[in-house]
């Protein structure tokens, strides 16, 4: 198939319409088989309750083109299972994890040519919902849902793609509270956090990183990126928290950093410890690594990167999961799934 006209190097992480997206209905107890649709516009009724009381949740993966032409997303299957963790927690009707894998295929085949080719640094970003469309006053869960799912091509999430970002230590806002819904992929949890984000990046700085909301101590994650350290005696860093996404990209970077032969830590990192780290960085999906330059604490700025020289670690760590993920380097892991074109 003939790929679509883009200019495919000169991509940003950014909307565009492709050829189709896919609804699935969950009605009188059952999931339907799905529909193709033309079109980025939907139907629902102005009372649904994702509308009004928050019943959403989503997903974010990608697919690559290799050097061959084959096509692969990465690590859907973690996905799958984390939106039914999501639905779970704020009372939705899960959509089964082998209809998802399906959707994946169908969307990224039916799409075809707006994969981006191999070498451009560019990959299809896919994005499933679920949302509760029953339309409804009262605050209760909705017995009607929508699993729909769209794709976009998307550059590197940061334009000069790996390159050190500014973050800052949030003092004010919270993003998500202990026992809350931090730990699963709603949209609320990014409602709550871009007053910050914007303030944030008003004041000159990329994102906040968040510290727990209720002693303000420990790290929790940067708002959409989860976080990680490099120690000078060469240990993995993550934090543990009840209030942060499970993020699949730390997840595999947590395996590639033990397989390059470094200790991985997963516990409380206090703030303090910030100053201590040789290298730190920004984890997920749309962002891959992203290494922070440095952080601002109140009235102190820890840095990391001096220039925009990326740690050798972090730089690593991208390479050994983007050669992964576009097919140079053989998955050994099982992470990657191949999907046949028609
Ligand atoms: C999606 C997301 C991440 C990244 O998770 P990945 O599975 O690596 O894409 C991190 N933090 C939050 C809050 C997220 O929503």
């Amino acid at each position: 198939m003939e790929k679509a006209n883009l200019n495919w190097s000169e991509l940003t992480f950014a909307y565009m319409k492709t050829d189709c997206h896919l609804e699935y209905y969950f009605k009188d107890g059952e999931w339907d088989e799905g529909k193709i649709i033309n079109d980025d516009r939907i139907d629902l009724n102005i009372a649904s309750t994702c509308l009004h009381y928050g019943q959403e949740c989503f997903e974010g993966a990608k697919a690559f083109e290799d050097k061959d032409g084959r096509v692969r997303v990465f690590r859907i299957e973690e996905n799958a299972k984390r939106m039914v963790r999501s639905a779970e927690k704020i009372h939705m009707v899960p959509f089964p994890e082998d209809m998802f894998i399906n959707a994946v295929e169908k969307l990224v085949q039916l799409n075809q040519r707006f994969i981006p080719p191999y070498g451009s640094g560019a990959s299809l970003y896919l994005r499933p919902l679920l949302l509760g469309i029953s339309g409804l006053i009262g605050v209760t869960p909705a017995t009607d849902y929508a699993f729909m799912m769209f794709c976009s091509p998307v550059g590197p999430y940061f334009k000069s793609g790996i390159k050190p970002v500014k973050l800052i230590v949030e003092d004010q806002y919270d993003r998500a509270a202990p026992n809350g819904v931090g730990d699963v992929k709603v949209g609320g949890n990014y409602a709550a956090g871009l007053r910050a984000s914007v303030r944030a990046k008003k004041a000159g700085y990329t994102e906040v990183l968040y510290l727990d909301a209720l002693r303000k101590e420990f790290i929790d994650e940067s708002g959409p990126a989860n976080f990680f350290g490099i120690t000078h005696d060469n240990k993995f860093i993550t934090p543990a928290s009840d209030s942060i996404l499970p993020s699949i990209t730390n997840m595999s970077l947590q395996t590639l950093a033990a397989d390059m032969g470094m200790i991985v830590e997963k516990r409380p990192i206090h703030v303090n410890e910030l100053p201590y780290l040789k290298e730190a960085g920004c984890c997920g999906t749309a962002a891959v690594i992203t290494p922070i330059g440095s952080i601002t604490h109140g009235d102190k700025v820890i840095t990391y990167c001096e220039t925009d020289e990326v740690g050798e670690t972090c730089m690593s760590l991208y390479n050994n999961l983007t050669s992964i993920q576009n097919g140079v380097l053989k998955d050994k892991y099982g992470w990657t799934r191949e999907i046949p074109m028609p």
